[in-house]
């Protein structure tokens, strides 16, 4: 017997962004992340511009719902209450574990491939926020901080294209093609 429920997408997104500001992490802090991988290719990004491009990918459902998904699993590893092995491999954050990466690849690739570049970097640097959550003395965070790191890469590689589209009208308004 399947019911069907119709969640409202507005509760959704709220439900999501509120649950991510409860664990920690701010839109603001995401940003910061975006501007540090991006000053470099960039030169006039502001930290507005990287607020605005961390909201257009949380607009996203997908997005949304990794986040839901995987703070809940935070949450429950936190409580203990997950069955074992389970439990043990996302409290410790077992390295061969990998799920939480698995689970941030919808958002990584939502703007090309290179947010996988980006991502890859974000995670090796561990950058701002991220040193936070990868902190154990800060609770259980297995699962937001990949989705954090993505987010970011996610919303770089939106400001990459746009860039890049934006530096070709200027290339061809001038008629130098
Ligand atoms: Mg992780």
């Amino acid at each position: 017997m399947s019911q069907t429920h119709r969640v409202l997408s507005e509760h959704v997104y709220n439900s999501a962004v509120a649950l991510m500001e409860q664990r920690g992490v701010t839109v603001d802090s995401i940003a910061e992340i975006v501007v540090f991988l991006q000053e470099k290719y960039v030169p006039n990004l502001t930290k507005e511009k990287a607020v605005e491009s961390v909201h257009s990918v949380l607009n996203k459902r997908e997005v949304q719902n990794a986040l839901l998904t995987g703070i809940q699993m935070d949450i429950l590893a936190e409580k203990g209450q997950l069955l074992s092995p389970l439990q043990e491999m996302i409290d410790s954050d077992e390295s061969l574990y990998g799920v939480d990466e698995v689970l941030s690849l919808a958002i990584v690739n939502l703007y090309g491939s290179i947010g996988f570049t980006n991502y890859g970097y974000v995670d090796k640097l561990k950058y701002g926020i991220l040193e936070r959550l990868n902190d154990k003395r800060y609770g259980v965070h297995t699962f937001l901080d990949d989705l954090v790191g993505a987010i970011a890469a996610a919303a770089s590689s939106r400001i990459a294209h746009r860039h890049r589209a934006e530096e070709e009208k200027a290339v061809l308004a001038t008629g130098q093609v």
